[in-house]
């Protein structure tokens, strides 16, 4: 199949992206500058611009952004989405959040049947940000699945940067179900909702300093920032990273994915476990890293919400890495970076 990759320069589309290219398909993805370009193509050497080439688009938000890069020869068949904002350094949740996730999500949908009717599929990164609902907290008694959208209103979503985020997610992936609703494409979706994304980096990164949202706080860990008190889950779900772009590119190729959302979550876990885990696995640690007395990291008393994977397991087959595996693999990986 020939897809259209967005942010291919990203943490998890750089997964998407090897296991597009491992099973067979051919690629071209989307990045903000030239230079990101031919870093993703000098991680393949071996790979011919026909297997794998970019298309340059600088800001998702724009009109038309995405206008000329639908546009291949051959044509595409499918899309997956994964560009979008996620970082907290925002100083205008509307332009720096909201913007870039909603309009670059139906400007992609809008651009693809104007200029790309041979799309059939389309595979869009959404987020457990909107699934989840903050007001009710750490909410024992319910199981979370595909069935719960985030009631999150545009109000709220500029009353903080991490409402602004997850508003951004939630209303990206409702307008992409009420653009298919509503203009009838002739294309399918399938939304991804993974909770915290952990694993190991395989994109293009030049400092720690510039690593994705949701790997931090390991690298926090291991540079002896949580010695003290261990800060608390933003979420306390998780996937890794290789399980969810494995579910992106099984919904290309899968037909029973076809409009459907999917919650992709491994299990809960909790950022003292992550710690147990890192002392375990590498004693080099010990010095740094918080104790079983350090405070902080726990699940709230009372426990938390549970999680239903059971339709990504039924649709789409894949089996969960453990967070064991997930740890060892990432810290390793941040070793190669400097760590
Ligand atoms: P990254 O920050 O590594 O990737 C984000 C990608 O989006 C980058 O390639 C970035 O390009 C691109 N991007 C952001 N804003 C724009 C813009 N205005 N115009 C063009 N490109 C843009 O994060 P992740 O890989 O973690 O995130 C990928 C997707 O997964 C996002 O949709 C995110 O919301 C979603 N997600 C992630 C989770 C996680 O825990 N990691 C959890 C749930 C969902 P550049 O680097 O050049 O700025």
């Amino acid at each position: 199949t020939r897809v259209l990759l967005t942010g291919g320069s990203g943490f998890i589309a750089a997964h998407v992206l090897d296991i597009l290219l491992k099973r067979g398909h051919s690629v071209v993805t989307t990045v903000r500058s030239y230079e990101k370009g031919e870093k993703i193509k000098a991680a393949y050497p071996d790979m011919s611009s026909d297997q794998l080439d970019f298309a340059i688009v600088e800001d998702i938000a724009r009109e038309g952004a995405f206008a000329k890069a639908v546009v291949s020869d051959p044509p595409f068949q499918a899309v997956i989405h994964t560009a979008s904002p996620f970082h907290f350094q925002v100083t205008d949740v509307k332009k720096d959040l909201l913007d870039p996730a909603i309009k670059g999500t139906t400007g992609l949908l809008q651009s693809i049947v104007k200029n790309a009717p041979s799309v059939k599929r389309v595979v869009i990164t959404s987020s457990f940000s909107s699934i989840v609902n903050p007001y009710k907290g750490s909410w024992p008694e319910h199981t979370y699945s595909e069935e719960d959208w985030n009631p999150i209103t545009r109000e709220q979503a500029i009353e903080s940067v991490p409402n602004g985020y997850r508003a951004s997610k939630t209303f990206a992936e409702r307008a992409a179900w009420d653009f298919v609703e509503q203009e009838k494409p002739n294309f399918t979706i399938a939304t991804m909702c993974p909770p915290q994304v952990i694993g190991p980096v395989v994109h293009h990164l030049n400092s720690l300093d510039n690593l994705n949202t949701s790997n931090q706080i390991i690298r926090d860990m291991i540079q002896g920032k949580a010695k003290d008190k261990i800060p608390p889950n933003g979420t306390f779900t998780w996937v890794d990273v290789r399980d969810l772009a494995l579910c992106h590119v099984l919904a290309i190729e899968k037909a029973e994915a076809s409009n459907k959302r999917f919650f992709v979550v491994a299990g809960c876990f909790n950022n003292r476990e992550i710690a147990e885990i890192v002392r375990k696995q590498y004693p080099e640690y010990k010095g740094v890293l918080p104790t079983a007395e350090t405070p902080g990291g726990d699940y709230p008393d009372g426990g938390v919400y549970k999680v239903d994977n059971s339709r990504v397991q039924d649709a789409l087959g894949v089996e969960w890495r453990s967070i064991e595996d997930c740890v060892r693999d990432t810290v390793k990986s941040l070793q190669a970076v400097g760590a």
